[in-house]
């Protein structure tokens, strides 16, 4: 199909650069084998799961493939100042994927393009588009091959490509790493719009600068993700702690031990010590008939409590008192709360898409769609015990009308050739506070909570980062990025010179570059 004319319809309303004049200067033509969509057709793009931004993008490309986003590219650097953004699943809290005024590239209309298991001496590899979403590579991989990817997020509805330009984390990183030490090769469309793929050992600048990039470099269009079997069956069990240092020091011990030593998933989370139904006693269970018997908690037990989340695979031929015996071995050492402890049996799939449930839900109850002022952070071991006394024991004490995770990660399961920011020391936790606003503070209270936190650990000197960042200045990226800044700035003069891919986040626009 030859899609023609993009007429710019765009105001300069919010100060960002915008293309020049009152008419796109876009070629008048881009041969295209997907769509273009104009006016209120953009809709989409505008928002995101945040829900805190909105911005108006020119127009919203649907790629067929590869080559249709290369041209893209190509024919908006030759605009002065119009940007791309690729858009995955826009479950981005912070308008990252969006771009006022430019072209945002909606990359699930590539979700088809690829799908293909790989044998490479012996090890099994799924080589599928940037715009599939991980539920989708889930229920292919284990009901086609009986396999499966090693390393996943909590929820699903995201894309390969999406979950790889941050890093993707959950309860299996502390084995595997993040999704991005789960990939062996990408294809991607450069900022100049070359289609290059590239691996640890071919364009390894590209590759590893791509992995936790922000989409700064390139659009991924294809990934090769590792797999191993899928088990049968999860063991999926909560314990509840009053203490901080107890739950840490289990924690600690679990992500620490070898392969075969321990659970297969590892998080946790922090909850009040009351029975307010969102943030409190309730929101433990597994299941709500197992209750919660508030009763065994000593009177002395702080505002917040903390519960471990781990998780067993089998298969549904193990014989269930073995599956008990390897279980019960591996919560003795554990010092939870006896007496606080729910556990349920169900799928693999089930237990991975566990937050679809949650989310469904949500919609029923007309919660999903409001605002989502999330904030994310890496903080190292060596900080979490402050982070705790006045974050967790203070300042949110109350809760924030949704999750507060926390859970530990090992550095050395990261590889530092990727883009990612990280704090210093080998274990550090991730901390995710996510808000639900019509269950708690507003969304102005919690942008400012979110505010405070943040600046509170910078005033501290804790050595933290955010994960899933977004900044406004130059200083503020050059801060998150530390001693990696110089390689970023590189990265991307070389592969996007002319700053084509320059969505919400605002690293870089095409008007300075460095
Ligand atoms: P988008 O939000 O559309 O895009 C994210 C970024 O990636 C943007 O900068 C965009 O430009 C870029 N991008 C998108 N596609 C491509 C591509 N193909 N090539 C290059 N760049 C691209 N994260 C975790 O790590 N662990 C979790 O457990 C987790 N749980 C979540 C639960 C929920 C309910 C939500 C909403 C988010 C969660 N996240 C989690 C965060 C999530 O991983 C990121 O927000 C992710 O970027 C969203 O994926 P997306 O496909 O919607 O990407």
């Amino acid at each position: 199909m030859r899609i023609a004319y993009l007429d710019r319809t765009v105001h300069e309303t919010d100060g960002e650069p915008k293309p020049n004049g009152g008419v796109s200067t876009l070629p008048k033509s881009i041969d295209l084998q997907g769509s273009v969509e104009t006016g209120d057709k953009t809709t989409i793009a505008s928002k995101d799961f945040g829900g805190l931004y909105s911005t108006k993008p020119l127009a919203l490309i649907k790629p067929a493939g590869s080559d249709d986003v290369s041209r893209v590219i190509k024919a908006a650097s030759r605009i002065p100042r119009m940007t791309v953004a690729a858009r995955g699943n826009g479950h981005s809290i912070n308008g990252q994927a969006m771009t006022n005024g430019g072209l945002v590239i909606d990359m699930r209309s590539t979700e088809e393009n690829h799908f293909r298991l790989l044998n490479i001496n012996g090890s099994f590899f799924i080589d599928v588009s940037g715009g599939a979403l991980w539920e989708n590579v889930l229920t292919r991989c284990v009901s086609g091959f009986g396999l499966a990817p090693r390393s996943w997020t909590d929820y699903l509805s995201l894309t390969v490509g999406g979950t790889l330009s941050n890093a993707g984390v959950s309860g299996q990183a502390f084995r595997y790493g993040p999704q991005i030490s789960n990939v062996t090769e990408l294809e991607i469309i450069t900022g100049k719009g070359d289609i290059t793929v590239c691996s640890e050992t071919r364009n390894p600048e590209l590759f590893f600068g791509s992995l936790g990039g922000l989409g700064q470099f390139g659009i991924i269009t294809r990934a090769m993700v590792k797999l191993q079997p899928a088990p049968d069956m999860v063991r999926w069990i909560r314990v509840v702690y009053t203490e901080f240092d107890e739950f840490t020091r289990d924690a600690e011990f679990l992500v620490s031990r070898d392969d075969g030593e321990s659970f297969d998933y590892v998080e946790g989370f922090v909850f009040c010590n009351n029975d307010d139904p969102v943030n409190g006693w309730p929101s433990v269970p597994l299941d709500p008939v197992h209750g919660f018997n508030q009763g065994i908690i000593p009177q002395t037990g702080a505002s917040v409590l903390y519960c471990l989340e781990v998780a067993f695979h089998y298969q549904k031929d193990d014989h269930p008192s073995n599956v008990d015996k390897a279980v019960a071995g591996l919560l003795k050492p554990l010092r939870f709360v006896e007496g606080l402890k729910s556990q349920v049996d169900l799928s693999y799939v089930e237990f991975l898409l566990r937050v679809k449930r949650a989310e469904e839900q949500a919609k029923a109850n007309g919660i999903w769609d409001d605002p989502h002022p999330w904030l994310n952070l890496f903080i190292s071991k060596s900080d979490i015990v402050d982070f705790d006394q006045t974050v967790f024991k203070k300042m949110v004490k109350d809760g924030i009308g949704g999750p507060m995770l926390i859970y530990p990660l090992m550095r050395s399961k990261w590889d530092n050739r990727t883009s990612v920011a990280l704090p210093d020391s080998e274990i550090f936790y991730l901390v995710a506070l996510l808000r639900f606003v019509s269950r708690g503070p507003s969304v102005e209270e919690s942008v400012a909570q979110n505010r405070e936190i943040v600046e509170w650990c910078i005033k501290e000197g804790l050595d933290f980062k955010q994960y899933l960042p977004h900044y406004q200045s130059k200083e503020e990226w050059k801060r998150h990025f530390g001693n990696q800044w110089t390689r970023f700035v590189e990265r991307k003069a070389s592969f996007d010179p002319m700053a084509i891919l320059a969505p919400g986040q605002n690293i870089f626009k095409r008007t300075h570059l460095s």
